[in-house]
């Protein structure tokens, strides 16, 4: 583990890389150009797709939330909205399609939200159908939900296997009560735990459990109590997210009590605890916060240096483009991202007034790519061949990136990562500082000085 005088020097507020340029670089784009722009590039390269969902509905609010979601307990809304998903859904297949019907390849699919399982199961098979429908899975695609463990049964997991989901991630965060009490999230052990054992009985490929740590009411103490009882339950994945108090930009976080937050130290002991329990509990560093069992698909492609990262995090597949439907969803085709309206009723009017729901984009220039590929080689193998950039984007890696192997030297004479003539190391102290790393070759985040808007690593 890295010494915390390390991470306070680096801890600087950083993006989480999901894409290069961040989200926050999109430009208004409300006739959908980027995204145009991308499915015309992608007819020379038609590649299989991943689609990610987004259903926004939450029952209940939680206090750390940062999420795009909608609080409501009327599921008449899910109705409506299943109704303009699937129009959207039309509108892009028309689009995309360039042979005959069912003509596009899906690898991968994910729904996500707000709590997907908001959603009847008769909802989630309309939902289903119509996706059979319009496209063709391909053999072992992956397909995943997000599971809130608070509105699901083993009947209910039972009927998501037969659908053909292969893949849970449950929103765990914390299992102490009284965190709990303090997130306004209450969901016992003993439930996850029956809910698990369906879901094995069920017999799911694999199972993350998202968890949090920095929560209000937590300590290293009630920490590690939660740490042994998920070890128990010992899904192949976990994802340990920092939680990022940013109450002037996510209104549900005023809700929590700044008194009750734990300081940076407790954070670091937790983050500390964390790593050391789950490494000495047989899971793998799969990078950022993410742990896998050997036997996962997420450590054996780490392993093999096919790690990749997107909107959703990291995943396993290479050469996809992403398509998401939903509100505020965002794609990425070709060398273009774009992001559907993150209002739902604005969402909602452009689909029923036939457009496209898109309201922002962004074509990445030649300088974005290159960056794009190097800030992701950081992000998902902490190393960058050099030689390699510079046959793909004909530069001179050390006159390109002056400025930045400048800066890089800061981190080297930390100890932290090793700057040879052919690569940029990274080694296993380095990873724990990864986005401050990655995000040197940033060019936006050194054109500004709001960095604020971002989290810490602690
Ligand atoms: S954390 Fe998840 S379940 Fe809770 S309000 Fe946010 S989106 Fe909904």
């Amino acid at each position: 583990m890295i010494p915390t005088s390390l991470i306070r020097q680096f801890d600087i507020p950083g993006p989480r890389y999901t894409s290069y340029p961040t989200a926050d670089r999109f430009y208004n784009d409300p006739k959908a150009q980027a995204l145009l722009k991308g499915i015309e590039v992608r007819r020379n390269n038609p590649r299989a797709l991943s689609i990610y969902i987004h259903i926004p509905f939450c029952e209940s609010i939680c206090y750390y939330c940062g999420c795009n979601k909608l609080v409501t307990k009327n599921h008449g809304m899910a109705v409506a909205y299943l109704q303009t998903l699937f129009k959207e859904i039309d509108q892009v297949v028309a689009l995309l399609d360039h042979g005959g019907p069912k003509d596009i390849e899906v690898a991968q699919l994910h729904l996500g939200g707000g709590s997907p399982t908001f959603l009847s199961d008769e909802q989630l098979d309309e939902l289903i159908s119509h996706l059979n429908y319009r496209f063709t899975w391909l053999e072992h695609c992956e397909k995943s939900i997000e599971i809130d463990p608070r509105t699901v049964n083993s009947e209910r997991l039972q009927h998501l296997k037969q659908l053909g989901f292969n893949r849970l991630s449950l929103g765990i965060q914390d299992f102490d009560p009284q965190v709990q009490l303090a997130i306004h999230r209450i969901q016992s052990y003993e439930s996850v735990q029956s809910l698990l054992r369906a879901a094995r009985d069920s017999e799911f490929d694999s199972i993350n459990m998202d968890l949090i740590y920095g929560l209000p009411k937590q300590t290293p103490d009630t920490f590690k109590r939660t740490l042994s009882q998920v070890a128990v339950l010992r899904p192949e994945r976990i994802a340990l997210y920092g939680y990022a108090h940013l109450p002037e930009r996510f209104k549900p976080q005023r809700r929590i009590n700044t008194e009750d937050l734990p300081d940076a130290e407790q954070k670091c002991a937790m983050l500390e605890s964390a790593v050391n329990y789950f490494m000495a509990q047989g899971y793998e560093y799969i990078g950022m916060d993410h742990f896998a069992l050997a036997h996962d698909e997420l450590a054996r492609v780490k392993k093999e240096g096919r790690l990749h990262r997107n909107f959703q995090g990291y995943h396993t597949l290479k050469d996809c483009d992403l398509i998401g439907f939903g509100v505020s969803a965002i794609s990425e085709v070709g060398h273009c991202y774009s992001q559907n309206a993150k209002s739902y009723d604005q969402y909602s009017s452009l689909v029923a007034a036939g457009s496209l729901p898109t309201e922002k984009g962004l074509e990445l220039t030649v300088d974005d790519q290159l960056r794009r590929r190097i800030i992701m080689a950081l992000m998902c193998q902490g190393e960058v061949k050099i030689q390699e950039i510079e046959e793909e984007f004909s530069v001179n890696f050390d006159k390109y990136f002056t400025n930045e192997l400048l800066r890089l030297a800061d981190f080297e004479r930390a100890g932290l990562l090793k700057i040879n003539a052919d690569r940029i190391e990274v080694n296993d102290q380095g990873w724990f500082l990864i986005r401050p790393i990655a995000m040197v070759f940033d060019y936006y985040v050194w054109q500004q000085t709001d960095h604020q808007r971002f989290s810490k690593v602690l």
